[in-house]
């Protein structure tokens, strides 16, 4: 399937939007990037997703992954796409460097997921699963674990996975029945069924490493009694060979709507030896010290699926003639004009641009508040990032695939069968709001956590910081109008969650929505002020007038229905959802 990297918006956002190089300079890790070297990397991530990934992207979907005799088999092509992908450093470009990563801030990193992601989401599942597990090995593994873990992993020599779900324990963990019975080596065996476990199983690496949740026996019930466990396909010799094979295997795939090619596995534990990483009990809290980085990534799959889409409809409605214009023929030497002389097709491609455009800059500015946190110890970034989080999860995912279904809407027939490829993107996309924590939960840890836990403190001081950037001056008012909207909602919403324990449940969703479209107002607000008067800059300024002319409007609605109180869900009895 087709894909252009977007170098450019990657070069705009990291130089005229937000200047980097300003905030690194600030950064002793980050004394040694140059805008030069910076461009060749995206340039070459690019070149990578869009010249070995993206022709796989069928081919995946089409062929799935196969379980035979306890092996998992991946699509053709996918072994030697991912040896280039790892070959190249790239799962380690945001990496600890005394461990071989390559130390790139996360939101440079964040630009160029978003390329993998939307050149072959299912290819690059295997590799986001392996940084998700490195980050949790550099925070709290012991340096015996650093040693023996992180450098493979970082090459994609092993790769890594992540078992929290059981079939009876999803969005609720403290529920979980896996054990871990301690050994007198220190080491402990691990007992029971997991499912939904990407990458659990396959043939791309010669050894898998499972970051695996379970209980320790006689430990304390629900989350409190729930530890980390390092668990690899093979149980490392000293030396870091391979040694014997351990004690888990691939019970089954799981049958997908979409990311065929990535291999869920069920994966049953038979008293498998387990690494204890981080402290008993707080497996819970080790898990979370990735998430941050892991919601971010999911939420670019999101956003790299709108691309793709976005890319796909703008060149279809481009090439399609059906109709003519309501103006008059606009290619009368031909049958009938574009698909674009029709204002609805129109909406439709700018809405999928605006949000794709509006959410890449709102999710940089998030990575960056990431990178300022870790390398400044900036106590007001790690507060940034941690409000930003669970918007750019929840608002990049279900924008993309709203894009993608616009996308398909706009290919008409053609769009919902196979040939076009567009409806596997829509299938490709779905997962990206479920997982990682469900976009609902998403919504609830921003309302809850984020929001009303501080009073709306942080959220405020969000809005200040974001006030201080030049907007233009056309959009000006409109960024101003919606930062009071979110904050009346915010201050709303704090305000009657004290009486009402259900309140931030109720309104969450929107409430999250209403943010989303708040960080795009002002992403459009500074964008179309730096915006040159070329084709990209135009493309730009143009993007804007739609976007505050026709989508921000739809805040409005948001923050009446945030005003609602949480009775109108909660008084229906449950015996009437199913009369
Ligand atoms: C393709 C795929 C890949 C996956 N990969 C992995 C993986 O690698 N590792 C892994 O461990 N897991 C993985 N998962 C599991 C995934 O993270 C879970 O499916 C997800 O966390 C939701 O859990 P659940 O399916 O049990 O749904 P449930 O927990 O039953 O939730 C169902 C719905 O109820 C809502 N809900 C639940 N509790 C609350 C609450 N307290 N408040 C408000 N709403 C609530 C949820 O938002 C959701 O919409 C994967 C799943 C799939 C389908």
């Amino acid at each position: 399937m087709d894909y252009t990297a977007r170098e450019r918006d990657a070069d705009f956002l990291m130089n005229d939007v937000f200047d980097v190089q300003k905030s690194w300079a600030e950064i002793e890790a980050y004394q040694e990037l140059s805008s030069d070297l910076i461009k060749a990397v995206v340039a070459e991530g690019g070149r990578l997703a869009s010249e070995i990934m993206a022709p796989l992207n069928e081919v995946g979907d089409a062929h799935g992954c196969e379980l035979k005799d306890g092996e998992v088999i991946t699509p053709p092509g996918f072994k030697d796409a991912f040896a280039q992908l790892t070959q190249g450093g790239w799962l380690g470009l945001s990496g600890n460097p005394a461990f071989g990563g390559q130390g790139m801030p996360k939101s440079v990193a964040g630009l160029i997921e978003e390329m993998f992601w939307a050149a072959n989401s299912s290819l690059f599942l295997y590799g986001s699963l392996t940084v998700g597990a490195c980050l949790s090995i550099d925070a709290h593994g012991s340096a015996e674990q650093k040693n023996t873990y992180l450098e493979k992993l970082y090459s994609g020599q092993w790769t890594g996975a992540m078992a929290l779900t059981e079939s009876h324990a999803g969005t609720d963990l403290g529920m979980m029945r896996t054990k871990a019975e301690p050994q007198a080596d220190g080491s402990y065996n691990i007992t029971g069924t997991k499912i939904f476990i990407t990458s659990g199983e396959h043939d791309m690496a010669e050894n898998i490493v499972h970051l695996t949740l379970a209980r320790i026996v006689d430990g304390p019930k629900g989350t409190k009694g729930i530890s980390l466990f390092i668990v690899p396909k093979f149980l490392p010799n000293e030396d870091g060979s391979l040694g014997p094979r351990n004690g888990w295997a691939s019970g089954s795939l799981e049958h997908k709507m979409g990311i065929n090619g990535s291999a869920t596995s069920v994966i049953n534990y038979d008293g498998a030896k387990g690494f204890l990483l981080g402290e008993e009990h707080q497996g819970l809290g080790a898990m979370f010290t990735m998430m941050n980085y892991e919601r971010l990534s999911v939420g670019l799959q999101g956003l790299g699926a709108g691309d793709l889409a976005y890319q796909h409809s703008a060149r279809y409605a481009q090439d399609r003639i059906q109709g003519r214009s309501a103006t008059g023929a606009q290619n009368p030497d031909a049958e009938a004009d574009s698909l674009l002389v029709h204002p609805d097709v129109r909406r439709m491609l700018l809405t999928q641009r605006a949000y794709v455009d509006g959410c890449r800059a709102f999710a940089f500015f998030a990575g960056m508040q990431l990178d300022a946190a870790k390398h400044k110890g900036d106590e007001q970034a790690d507060r940034f990032g941690q409000l930003l989080t669970p918007v750019v999860k929840a608002f990049l995912t279900d924008k993309g695939l709203e894009g993608a279904v616009m996308a398909q809407q706009i290919l008409g027939g053609h769009g919902y069968v196979k040939e076009w490829g567009v409806e596997q993107i829509v299938r490709d996309a779905r997962i990206a709001q479920i997982y990682e924590g469900a976009n609902g939960i998403q919504a609830l840890d921003l309302a809850g956590r984020k929001v009303v836990r501080d009073g709306g403190k942080t959220l405020a001081e969000l809005l200040d910081v974001l006030a201080e950037f030049e907007i233009d001056p056309e959009h000006e008012p409109q960024v101003a109008q919606a930062f009071a909207r979110l904050l009346r909602a915010s201050q709303s919403m704090v305000a009657r969650s004290n009486e009402d324990a259900n309140l931030p449940g109720a309104v969450s969703a929107d409430f999250l929505d209403l943010m989303g479209m708040t960080l795009c107002a002002w992403a459009w607000g500074v964008m179309a002020h730096q915006a040159g008067d070329d084709d990209f800059g135009l493309a730009k300024k143009q993007t804007a007038r739609f976007f505050f002319a026709r989508l921000l409007p739809r805040t409005l609605g948001l923050e009446q229905s945030i005003l609602a109180s949480s009775d109108v869900l909660m008084d229906m009895p449950e015996a009437l959802f199913n009369a």
